[in-house]
């Protein structure tokens, strides 16, 4: 889950890390009330769950209160890369002397939370990763010493921050590893963290990624969660309690467990397929929600071949079954369909199943290829 630039400023400020002050508004009159007390030049940011805002006209820079209100009046309602603008940060301007990038993320080779810095922060941090990766600095953090002062001192003179400057960025860089691990955290970036001209550090942007599995932990969270940006399928996806992620292939996987759904991938791809989706439906899924799985697979139009994987344990062969069956009467896709159903109750499973004319097979192989050769044939 993402939190957006001003859920993440909330964080920081809880967590001792300066922003300028501003309000959230919804309206242009809003926008001017709060342009009115911050007296002076503010910036409008507009609240959209997507990166390069800045390149997409997403940031204005305005002078005056009237000059506010008109500029919101142009961006509140507006899309920004497909994602309605609905409500605007309103901020004091900040003079700049400096930008800088720091962020926290996982590092899933080196098993560890990476503390990453550099001196060319801004909205071309990407090029700049690209370009000049040696402009990029980073630091492994151990999971059980945590970021250590030494390391944020280094990564500071790495990045050529002034000797003056270094207490107060090595105070930011804790307090935002101290906010990574709080929030269960998979990213957690300040960019631009900015040098102002009063040598001030402070945190003109924010972003914070907070890992699915622990949003038990985050209730408070979950409540203001925005999913205005997020694929449809994976909304209906979270609320069945199924993960599912979209891939760009044409067969759609249907798969109990995430270990088999991984290999049920894996198999189509060496058969020469594309997998559409990772779909895994859990252990002892009801016919509910293997219905609900179905459908989540047929609303995506690329899907032109299904895949049914079941390997029963917990998971009931004919409890799939029944959801298959209830699915393809409510909708009657006319794209074909292999499924494999073994293990506890495959009997009666393909039973319930062998009158809709569906393919099926007993091997993994074997489903994968029959699924590949008929999501290569033309469709009709
Ligand atoms: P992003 O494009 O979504 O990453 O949005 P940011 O909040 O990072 O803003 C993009 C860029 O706008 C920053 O890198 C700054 O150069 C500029 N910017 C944002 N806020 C201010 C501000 O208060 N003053 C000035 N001078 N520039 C700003
Ligand atoms: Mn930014």
């Amino acid at each position: 889950m993402r939190l957006h630039e001003y859920q993440s400023k909330e964080v920081f400020t809880d967590h001792h890390i300066p922003i300028p002050r501003g309000r959230l508004a919804a309206t242009p009159e809003d926008a001017k009330l709060i342009a009115e007390e911050l007296h002076g030049p503010v910036v409008l940011k507009a609240q959209v769950l997507m990166g390069g805002r800045g390149k997409a006209g997403g940031i204005r820079l305005v002078r005056s209160p009237d000059e506010a209100e008109e500029e919101a009046a142009k961006i509140l309602g507006r899309q920004i890369k497909g994602i309605p603008v609905r409500r605007l940060l309103v901020e004091e301007a900040i003079n700049i002397q400096q930008e800088i990038y720091l962020g926290l993320t996982i590092d899933r080779q080196k098993g560890q939370t990476l503390l990453i810095a550099s001196a060319e922060g801004g909205v071309d941090i990407e090029e700049i990763a690209r370009s000049y990766p040696e402009k990029i600095y980073q630091v492994g953090v151990n999971p059980l010493l945590g970021l250590c002062e030494y390391q944020a001192r280094n990564l500071a003179t790495e990045i050529e921050i002034p000797r003056h400057l270094w207490r107060q960025f090595n105070a930011i860089a804790l307090n935002l590893y101290r906010a990574y691990l709080d929030l269960d955290a998979t990213l957690a970036e300040i960019n631009p963290l900015v040098i102002t001209e009063q040598e001030q550090f402070v945190a003109l942007d924010g972003k914070i990624g907070i890992d699915d599995n622990a949003l038990f932990r985050h209730h408070n969270l979950v409540d203001k969660r925005d999913i205005s940006g997020e694929a449809l399928e994976e909304i209906e996806a979270r609320k069945f309690g199924l993960a599912y992620i979209k891939l760009s292939g044409n067969i759609g996987c249907l798969v109990n467990g995430a270990g088999l759904a991984m290999a049920t991938m894996d198999i189509i791809q060496h058969k020469g397929g594309k997998p559409a989706n990772f779909l895994d439906i859990g252990g002892g899924a009801s016919a509910e929600k293997v219905a609900a799985a179905l459908r989540i697979i047929l609303s995506d139009t690329q899907v032109e071949t299904v895949l049914i994987n079941i390997f029963g344990g917990i998971t009931r062969c004919d409890e799939v079954a029944h959801g298959i069956r209830q699915t393809l009467q409510e909708i009657d896709p006319k794209i074909p369909f292999v499924i494999r159903l073994v293990g506890t109750n495959e009997n009666e499973g393909r039973q319930i199943i062998e009158n809709a004319e569906l393919e099926t097979a007993i091997t993994l192989a074997d489903a994968a290829e029959k699924a590949v050769a008929l999501s290569l044939e033309p469709v009709p």
